[in-house]
């Protein structure tokens, strides 16, 4: 049985992700994303509201599980025996940082790998920040992320000050 592990804040989780995921679910026998509580990034939902939007993004593939950790990642990773870690590349941007990280995670686990994935090339451009921004300040995200989430976006924004 191959896992893989797709870690992240998900806050909320976008198009983009599940392109990635998808991608990812044909490599591999089992999927869990595993999403990251993140408090010191501040997220707009709480770690629940994420999970549960995930789950419902992601019905529709069979080999998939939701979970979220707060542990250090490689720990969760070994913990739900899986072999590797997927993670998305959008641009160079992304790479420096995702560079650190897996030498980081290899150091301290050179069992598990970390994948790289690149999403379909019209949503390089797309991250859950720049949903946020476009959300609050009224802008259609409709191709960005599943309708359950723009709901979510839209709910979220109208009950606060701009
Ligand atoms: P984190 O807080 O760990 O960066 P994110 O939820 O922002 O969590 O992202 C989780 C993973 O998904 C990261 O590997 C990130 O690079 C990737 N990712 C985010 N947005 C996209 C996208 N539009 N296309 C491909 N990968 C993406």
């Amino acid at each position: 049985m191959r896992t893989a592990i797709y870690p992240g804040s998900f806050d909320p989780v976008t198009n983009g992700h599940l392109d990635v995921l998808q991608r990812a679910t044909k490599l591999f026998d089992q999927v869990i994303v595993a999403v990251a509580r993140s408090e010191s990034k501040r997220p707009l939902f709480s770690l629940e509201e994420r999970v549960r939007m995930v789950v419902r993004a992601t019905q529709h593939l069979p080999n998939v599980e939701v979970d979220s950790f707060e542990s250090l990642l490689l720990t969760y990773a070994e913990r739900r025996s899986a072999q590797a870690v997927v993670r998305g590349l959008r641009a160079v941007s992304d790479f420096e940082f995702e560079f650190q990280l897996a030498l980081m995670n290899r150091k301290l686990n050179d069992r598990i790998e970390t994948i790289f994935m690149m999403p379909k090339d019209t949503y390089t451009f797309l991250s859950s920040r720049l949903v946020k921004e476009m959300a609050q300040l009224g802008g259609d995200v409709s191709a960005f992320v599943p309708a359950h989430v723009r709901e979510a976006l839209a709910a979220r924004f109208s009950s606060r000050p701009a």
